[in-house]
Order: structure tokens, then C-alpha cells, then sequence
């Protein structure tokens, strides 16, 4: 077993306060929800947690089995098993989606122990089938010209190649329909298992009717402020925000 363990971190944007103490432990075989209303820092945890530049941590820490994620450039916290995936996935010129996707899986390995290329197109056929996935997008450049639920599914498509230890999801299923929702979901559900932890960001319970997580947690104001079950995310869908903030006495 794995485990990820953020520890009271604090993490200002241009000398902002934004996150004030995030508490949070997943272990592998577990999927965990944050929801919360915008604004109160989902988006800045997972930039924080995978290096962006413009998050400055003042304080706090995030290991990985022990080791300090916070002192690992960014291609050494994917090396590490770490994944991202972001809200607005970036377009980069002139890299196919095959090449690029080659490219992280070998880099992730040992030399000389290199995904072979037989091997790596059928896996990657394989997932593009199960997500429902046109071949054609192996061979587009990456990005360019998706549509978001093209994105999206590109995504979880990485996800699946890359079988990180920890996959942290934010807003995966922002601006997506019904039926693309559900491939997203069953991306998910297969990766599910011991060797797999998950973040998955969320401001919608829709979600979470596909993916059932283990814990569900609110952040609120830059921090975890409640952690419950599965069913805090339904009630959250049935009742809002507004009963937390009466119930631990927090001011708008
Ligand atoms: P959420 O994902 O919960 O909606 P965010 O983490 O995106 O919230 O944002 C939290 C706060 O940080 C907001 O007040 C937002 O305006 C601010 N913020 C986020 N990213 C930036 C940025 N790049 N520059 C300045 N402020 C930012
Ligand atoms: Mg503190
Ligand atoms: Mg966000």
C-alpha cells in the first residue's frame, strides 16, 4: 500500500492566503471526493500538490510513502506516481498523442526497460477502445483541436497508460454529457483497485453518482472543514453548502 499525506499545508498566490491548512491522507484502493463551493482552493491543492510555479507552499508538507513530494521537480513527482489531471488541459504543438503519451510512459521507467512499441499500441488500442475513443485521435496532435469532452477522455486515456499510484482529478467532469460522463467514469472504476489512489475534484454531485468514493470531503475557505462517506456528497446535492457553514459556525 501506498500513501499520500497532506499535512497542514498553506499555500498563498502573489502573497493571497489561499489554502490554510489542508489535512488529508489517501491511501491506495481508496477514492476520495473534494467538493466545495469555487473559490475556496480545490483547483490551488492540486496545482500545489504537482509542483505549479505561481503556488508558493509557506508552510506544511506532502510525502509520498515518506518521501517529500515537495522537494521533487515536477517530472519526479509523476516519476514518483503521481498524476494530474487539469482543468484546462494545454494544447502543445506538434506532439502527437501516441508520441506524447510514449514519451511519459518511458520516462517513468528505467532505462533499458522501455515499453515496447508492439506492446505499447496494443494497450493504447486497447484503453481508446474501452473510452470509447476514435484511433484517429492516437495520431492528432496533442490537444489541438479537441473538443473538451475530447480532452477529457484523452485524460482518463492517460491515466490509464501512465497507471499512476495517485490520480488527482480536477473538475474531470466539467462541461461533459451524460454519455461521456459515464466512459469518464468507467475509466475510473477500472483503475480502481490496491495499487490506486484517487482525488477526484468536484463541484457537482453528478459525478459521484457514477463513481462511488470512499470518503467525501468539503473544503471551504481553504480548508477541509467536514469528511464523511458517501452519502455527505448526496446530501450536499439534496441540501448545499449553507448547513455546513451554520453548523461549524463559518462567516461568508
Ligand atoms: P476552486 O478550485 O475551489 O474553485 P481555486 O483554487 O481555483 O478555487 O481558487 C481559490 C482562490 O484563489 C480564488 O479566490 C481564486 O481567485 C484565487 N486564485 C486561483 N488561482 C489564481 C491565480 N493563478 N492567480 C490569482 N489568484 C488565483
Ligand atoms: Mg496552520
Ligand atoms: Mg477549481
Amino acid at each position: 500500500m501506498s500513501t499520500l499525506v497532506i499535512k497542514d499545508l498553506h499555500v498563498s498566490i502573489e502573497d493571497k492566503e489561499i489554502l490554510k491548512g489542508v489535512n488529508l491522507t489517501i491511501n491506495t484502493g481508496e477514492i476520495h471526493a473534494i467538493m466545495g463551493p469555487n473559490g475556496t482552493g480545490k483547483s490551488t491543492l492540486a496545482s500545489a500538490i504537482m509542483g505549479h510555479p505561481k503556488y508558493e507552499i509557506t508552510s506544511g508538507t506532502v510525502t509520498l510513502d515518506g518521501e517529500d513530494v515537495l522537494e521533487m521537480e515536477v517530472d519526479e513527482r509523476a516519476k514518483a506516481g503521481l498524476f494530474l489531471a487539469m482543468q484546462y488541459p494545454s494544447e502543445i504543438a506538434g506532439v502527437t498523442n501516441a508520441d506524447f503519451l510514449r514519451t511519459a510512459i518511458n520516462a517513468r521507467r528505467e532505462e533499458g526497460d522501455e515499453i515496447s512499441l508492439m506492446k505499447f499500441i496494443r494497450e493504447l488500442d486497447n484503453k481508446m477502445d474501452f473510452l470509447e475513443m476514435d484511433q484517429e485521435m492516437a495520431q492528432r496532435y496533442l490537444n489541438e483541436g479537441f473538443s473538451g469532452g475530447e480532452k477529457k477522455r484523452n485524460e482518463i486515456l492517460q491515466m490509464m497508460m501512465l497507471k499512476p499510484k495517485f490520480a488527482i482529478l480536477d473538475e474531470i467532469d466539467s462541461g461533459l454529457d451524460i454519455d461521456a460522463l459515464k466512459v469518464v467514469s468507467n475509466g475510473v472504476n477500472d483503475m480502481r483497485g490496491e495499487g490506486f489512489g484517487c482525488l477526484i475534484i468536484t463541484h457537482y454531485q453528478r459525478l459521484l453518482n457514477y463513481i462511488t468514493p470512499d470518503h467525501v470531503h468539503v473544503m471551504m475557505q481553504g480548508r477541509v472543514v467536514k469528511s464523511g462517506g458517501a452519502e455527505l456528497a448526496q446530501q450536499l446535492e439534496a441540501q448545499g453548502y449553507e448547513w455546513i457553514k451554520d453548523e461549524l459556525g463559518i462567516e461568508d
